[in-house]
């Protein structure tokens, strides 16, 4: 048996089977357009995607913008965004990459991943995010629910986001990274819990290295 090949189906019935779970999962952000969404994916560190929400919608009805952003400042900036963590540096942030966008990309949010990691507060996950949802260019963002999802399976593992995301893309086909990734974040949040994983409801629990240790 062609090994390889073995692990790469597995990886496709893993993922057949989460899509049939979450048929619908897809970005829990809301957002109008790129800009917007690299503002929200910034404001998701350590926060809820609800509450990046209930804080984007009051933002974005006063500045969804580079320009609007820059005009509204830093400290009122802050205190828009107070609500969710480490806000003084998400906002100084936010305001660097408007002022790149806005300086060195005639005002409109790069569409490659080397540009996109220049931006302040753009890490590889972040810049991922946005290539994959706003521009519907193939990426495999490796958020904290993938990075543990992926670890407990097995199938790929990584001490490192990098090195999932590595293994990911490594295994499937460009076309299902999006469905992969979104699957494995609403199964992180669903059934595969940071503290209590639900062993039992588990619809990959044969194909999972640590789901066969724990018992029902
Ligand atoms: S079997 Fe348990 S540990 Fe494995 S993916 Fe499912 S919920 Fe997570």
């Amino acid at each position: 048996m062609d090994n390889r090949r073995d692990v790469k189906a597995q990886a496709k019935v893993i993922l057949d089977r989460l899509k049939q779970e979450y048929p619908e999962a897809a970005c829990g952000l809301l957002f109008q357009t790129p800009f917007e969404l690299l503002v929200a994916t910034i404001l998701s560190a350590q926060c809820t995607d609800e509450r990046v929400n209930i804080i984007t919608q009051r933002l974005f009805s006063k500045a969804n913008t580079p320009e609007a952003v820059l005009s509204m400042g830093e400290m009122a900036l802050q205190d828009e965004i107070k609500e969710c963590g480490l806000f003084r540096n998400k906002a100084k942030h936010i305001i660097g990459a408007s002022q790149m966008i806005l300086l060195e990309y005639g005002g409109e949010v790069p569409e490659s991943f080397s540009e996109l990691v220049k931006l302040p507060g753009v890490g590889r996950k972040t810049a991922n995010v946005v290539l994959s949802n706003a521009f519907n260019i193939p990426a495999f963002p490796v958020d904290t629910h993938v990075f543990r999802v992926s670890n407990r399976l097995g199938l790929v593992q990584g001490k490192t986001p990098r090195q999932v995301e590595d293994g990911w893309v490594e295994l499937l086909d460009r076309s299902d990274w999006y469905d992969a990734h979104h699957s494995l974040i609403w199964h992180g949040r669903n059934i595969c819990h940071a503290r209590s994983p639900k062993c039992h409801l588990c619809a990959v629990r044969d194909f999972c290295e640590t789901g066969k240790k724990n018992a029902d």
